[in-house]
């Protein structure tokens, strides 16, 4: 399984629609500052299912949809999708290739689908949650946090990777299980 394309259509400075195409391995996002390499990762973050709008680096989810430069008038909706290759078929559904896409729109609705057929976020939820992608499952390490990685201390490290395998959640509850 990997990310085929991302696609933005009026999600931050992403007025226009763009597509982004990525091969298997590594890939690199290199631009200016300002252009908009972090709302890419934001795009990415919010086609999986991302609600917190402060992760997404705004006030509120409306803040995603292009607000308009001096050129340019604001729009009316976000949406991005996100083409996952699954021929390896780690996502559990019958189809070699899975486009999920969310809309917002700024009178306040909403819309998930899969390809192209209108879903729950529930569903986008579910097909993620088993292949390592999905809410609490891949990691993204946000901007001016290699720093804190790399200095941290063997037990903050510790700390790192049982947050990224989502141990630190059980752990959690265990010790305040053990405390009452
Ligand atoms: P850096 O190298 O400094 O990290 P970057 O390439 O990561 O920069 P981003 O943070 O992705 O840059 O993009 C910031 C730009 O996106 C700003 O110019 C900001 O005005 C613009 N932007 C963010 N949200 C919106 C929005 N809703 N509508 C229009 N533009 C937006
Ligand atoms: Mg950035």
């Amino acid at each position: 399984m990997h990310l085929k394309t991302l696609t933005l259509r009026g999600f931050k400075s992403f007025a226009s629609a763009t597509t982004l195409s990525f091969e298997p391995g590594v890939t690199c996002v290199v631009g200016p500052n300002g252009s908009g390499k972090s709302n890419v990762v934001d795009a990415l973050s919010w086609v999986m299912g991302e609600q917190g709008a402060k992760t997404l680096r705004g006030g509120k989810m409306e803040d995603v949809i292009f607000a308009g430069t001096s050129g340019r008038p604001p729009l009316g909706r976000a949406e991005v999708s996100l083409t996952i290759d699954n021929t390896d078929g780690a996502l559990p559904i019958d189809y070699s290739e899975v486009t999920i896409t969310r809309t917002l729109f700024r009178t306040g609705g909403s819309e998930y689908a899969i390809n192209g057929a209108q879903c729950r976020l529930l569903d986008i939820q579910e097909l993620l949650s088993d292949s390592g992608l999905g809410r609490e499952m891949h990691v993204i390490v946000g901007q001016g946090r290699l720093d804190t990685v790399l200095r941290a201390t063997p037990e903050e490290r510790r700390g790192f990777i049982e947050e990224a395998a989502g141990v630190l959640k059980h752990r959690k509850r265990k010790e305040k299980a053990l405390r009452k």
